[in-house]
């Protein structure tokens, strides 16, 4: 046993006597099941209940649903938009840099203990279904059945629990939407009623390469996607370390990412045009599936008599761009990566239909579940619970500002600069500090710092950078004092 396990054991045995003890008198019921359904790579943007200019054609149904009997956050946020690092956050409730996953080159340290294993200390049942991307095997679960790497649409491959390193399950003629689905509702109906549940339900879709279920293949063949206002951004005005990243939709995304024939003199905005067409058919029929299921399960909630005593969370692990500034993909402390879609429902809290505009980030999640359940919140997490938000106030002293960073230094496919910033609910500064750090994946070459300051009140989209502009200096002192504190606070000094 390593010196981190034990120590928490120790931790968890001394926090938690009360709750143990208590746990075999009180029903079980009392405790709420966490049902954690979480996707990758899906922006709010794309659901309906989130109100976007793609409101008209997003088929979320169950979602919107899930919206208006619980509770929509539209300042839910990633501390490191890119898989890997925000699936770590999410399950230590600690930033990259306390977690040790900075990077998609990184892996989850299996000594290290997170959520699965606190919960579990206090007698609940936990599993982990889909997409893992956390390079070695999942611990602190009783059961876990995981998509390898990144997993695929068609077909999909999944290894369980005692499966040796090269064995698994093919689903010939499934597609990985339903199966993840399908595994986690056979776990729901196999598990120990007496017991409480957290279940983290982790779907691949709508990761690239976005390939529908067969059943939506044709679900937008007539129909054209409506574009969002800053598709043909021209970055005047932006960084060079904003207006040089690889992320827009153009003849290298198509190429490598749509692989299908480009018609003969396209400009770069006509290109552009046809080319999220196609990049959008594809992502929002993922999105339908995803949709579908997230009916099912909670279908199940109701029939099994669960709902009322199940808090549901649907989210996904970062936010991505869906032609803003005329990008695709995440990882830019701009708001379409920075945010991701967070509804929740538990009826003994959650008010129906309630729209919260509090800041809440992915390393929120495991402090809150460790207090829903009794448990108490230790000190190297740091997140805070928001259970107190889900009735709709804010708890005095809930966070008005937020730190950010991305580690991956011109990773060479994307080309985005590691960045750190701060943002307020008008505010957002980035810091583009130029320096690769060494880390798995990062290279180590240093570019020019530069700084990006956008007033989100006058200017939502993001399009007019004001650092730099004397008009504004006394805000970027304030700004840049409440960054410094915050990493000192967070002790992320490097
Ligand atoms: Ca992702």
């Amino acid at each position: 046993m390593s010196r981190r396990v034990l120590l928490v054991t120790l931790v968890v045995a001394l926090v938690f006597p009360v709750a143990a003890g208590a746990q075999a008198k009180s029903p079980a019921k009392k405790r709420p099941n966490i049902l954690f359904i979480m996707s990758d790579d899906h922006a709010s943007a794309a659901i309906g209940a989130y109100q976007s200019w793609l409101a008209k054609v997003t088929r979320t149904p169950n979602l919107d649903r899930l919206a208006k009997q619980g509770i929509r956050f539209t300042n839910s946020l990633v501390t490191n938009s890119i898989c890997t690092p925000s699936r770590a956050a999410i399950l230590t409730g600690q930033y990259s840099h306390k977690n040790g996953v900075y990077t998609l080159a990184d892996t989850m340290d299996p000594t290290r203990v997170h959520i699965a294993h606190l919960l579990r200390a206090l007698g609940y049942q936990t599993a982990l279904i889909g997409k893992w991307h956390l390079g070695t095997d999942p611990a602190g679960f009783d059961y876990w059945n995981i998509l390898p790497g990144q997993g695929v649409y068609l077909n999909p491959v999944l290894r369980e629990i005692g499966m040796k390193k090269k064995q698994n399950r093919k689903f010939d003629g499934r597609y990985s939407t339903d199966v993840v689905t399908d595994l986690s509702l056979e776990w729901l109906k196999k598990r120990d009623p007496q017991k409480p549940f957290l279940l983290f339900c982790h779907f691949k879709a709508p990761h690239r390469p976005w390939d529908p279920a067969p059943r939506f293949e044709n679900l937008y063949k007539d129909v054209t996607i409506p574009e969002p206002e800053t598709l043909l951004d021209d970055y005047k005005g932006r960084s060079k370390s904003t207006a040089n990243v690889k992320l827009r939709i153009g003849q290298d995304m198509v190429q490598r990412d749509l692989g299908v024939p480009i018609p003969k003199d396209l400009d770069r905005d006509a290109l552009r045009k046809w080319a999220y067409q196609i990049y959008m058919k594809r992502y929002l029929s993922c999105v339908a599936a995803v949709d579908e299921n997230v009916g099912r399960l909670l279908a199940y909630l109701d029939q099994a008599g669960l709902a009322e005593d199940t808090i549901v969370i649907y989210t996904s692990d970062q936010g991505f761009f869906l032609g803003e500034h005329g990008f695709y993909d995440k990882r830019i402390m701009y708001e379409p990566c920075l945010t991701t879609p967070l509804i929740i429902r538990y009826p003994p809290l959650t008010k129906a239909g309630g729209v919260h505009e509090s800041m809440v980030l992915n390393i929120d999640h495991a402090p809150t579940f460790l207090n829903l359940a009794g448990g108490a919140i230790p000190k190297d997490m740091q997140g805070r619970s928001y259970k107190a938000l889900l009735s709709g106030g804010e708890p005095p002293g809930w966070r008005a500002s937020m730190y950010y960073r991305y580690w991956m230094h011109l990773d060479g496919s994307h080309n985005v600069h590691a960045q750190y910033g701060v943002r307020t609910p008008r505010y957002t500064l980035i810091h583009f500090y130029g320096k690769g750090l060494g880390m798995k994946g990062a290279k180590n070459i240093d570019t020019t710092p530069e700084w990006e300051l956008f007033d989100r009140v006058k200017d939502p989209q993001q399009m007019r950078n004001l650092y730099g502009d004397p008009a504004h200096a006394g805000t970027v002192r304030e700004l840049r004092a409440e960054l410094d504190r915050l990493r000192k606070e967070l002790q992320d000094e490097r």
